[in-house]
């Protein structure tokens, strides 16, 4: 049996219409848009290019984007005010701070200044006592772990009763996607273990599962014979493995991704299963947009 690959690059698409069609209907009726402010300390590379991608599909879905460059000099003081600036104005509806930041700053104390209806990140700590509560407390599921559900949920995978198995106990991945997973609704209602670097048998785990979920940043950790015949694989990790000569441009020299899961075998055992790269990559971003556009939602009482 060869598996469903379930393609994040489509799933994005599918979203970024649905949620561009809401954007143009509230716009129409209410006359708000969403509003987001990407704050980048510095000038880390990879945090440019990451800010650039956000900015990007937020002026593409008509979203008012705002980007908010400061130097890395700028003391936690000034910028725990450009935080409470942002917080206070009501064009805004979601705050965004790109990490890491510069040393000589609390990361935690500028992250917990956010306000939580503004945090479309969902890492403040009201919003994972929020998630963990479930129901109708959430307001914003961090995006990773809101990625893999939407992707399992529209592959049309069974989650009520299923096994999940999540390797991984990170705050941003793991932690989240097990508890989301458990929760009493739609998309949930699985029965959820949690392996990590302790757990004494980490193959017998995986055998049992109906959903596989892996987020440990270990090229090819899962071994095909872990996997149960028919399961949903969701390979979260994302590591780079070499470089090689750019398909567009062969000059310039590219990073050779590998997921946690020996993907080429698993899809001949797996019922469906995610690519690296081209799998839960895409969904993030896109989930910060349904999270900035719920936070608009909210703050404008639209239901
Ligand atoms: P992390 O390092 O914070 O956590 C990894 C977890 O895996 C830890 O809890 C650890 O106990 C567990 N682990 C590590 N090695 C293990 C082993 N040999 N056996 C069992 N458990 C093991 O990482 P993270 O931030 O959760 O990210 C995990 C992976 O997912 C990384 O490759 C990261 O790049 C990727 N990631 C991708 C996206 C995305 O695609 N959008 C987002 C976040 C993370």
């Amino acid at each position: 049996m060869t598996a469903k690959i379930i393609s994040g690059t489509e799933i994005r698409k599918q979203i970024l219409e649905e949620i561009a069609a809401e954007v143009k209907e509230i716009k129409e009726k209410h006359g708000v848009i969403p509003g987001l402010v990407t704050i980048l300390v510095g000038e880390n590379p990879a945090s440019i290019s990451y800010v650039t991608l956000k900015i990007k599909t937020a002026n593409s879905l008509g979203f008012h984007e705002v980007q908010d460059s400061q130097s890395p000099d700028i003391s936690e003081e000034d910028l725990l005010a450009l935080i409470d600036k942002y917080n206070n104005d009501d064009s805004i509806h979601g705050i965004l701070v790109q990490l890491p930041l510069p040393k000589h700053i609390d990361e935690k104390k500028v992250l917990n200044a956010i306000d939580p209806d503004k945090d479309v990140d969902g890492f403040h700590p009201v919003n994972v006592g929020r998630l963990m509560i479930g129901g109708d407390e959430v307001k914003f599921p961090p995006c990773t772990p809101a990625g893999i559900q939407e992707m399992i949920v529209r592959t049309g995978v069974e989650t009520s009763g299923a096994e999940v198995v999540v390797v991984g106990r990170s705050n941003i991945v793991g932690k989240p996607i097990a508890n989301m997973m458990l929760q009493k609704g739609p998309g949930a209602n699985s029965t959820v273990t949690i392996v990590h670097t302790r757990t004494k048998d980490l193959a017998a785990h995986c055998k049992r599962a109906d959903i596989l979920i892996v987020a440990a940043g270990v090229p090819g950790l899962v071994k095909p014979e872990w996997i149960k015949p028919g399961a949903c694989v969701i390979d979260v990790g994302v590591n780079r493995v070499g470089e090689k000569p750019s398909a567009k441009d062969p000059g310039r020299m590219v990073a050779i991704l590998r997921g946690d899961v020996d993907f080429d075998a698993a899809k001949e055992i797996a019922g469906s299963i995610t690519p690296v790269p081209g799998g839960v990559g895409p969904m993030t971003i896109t989930m910060l947009m349904k999270n900035t556009l719920r936070a608009l939602k909210m703050s404008a009482g639209i239901a």
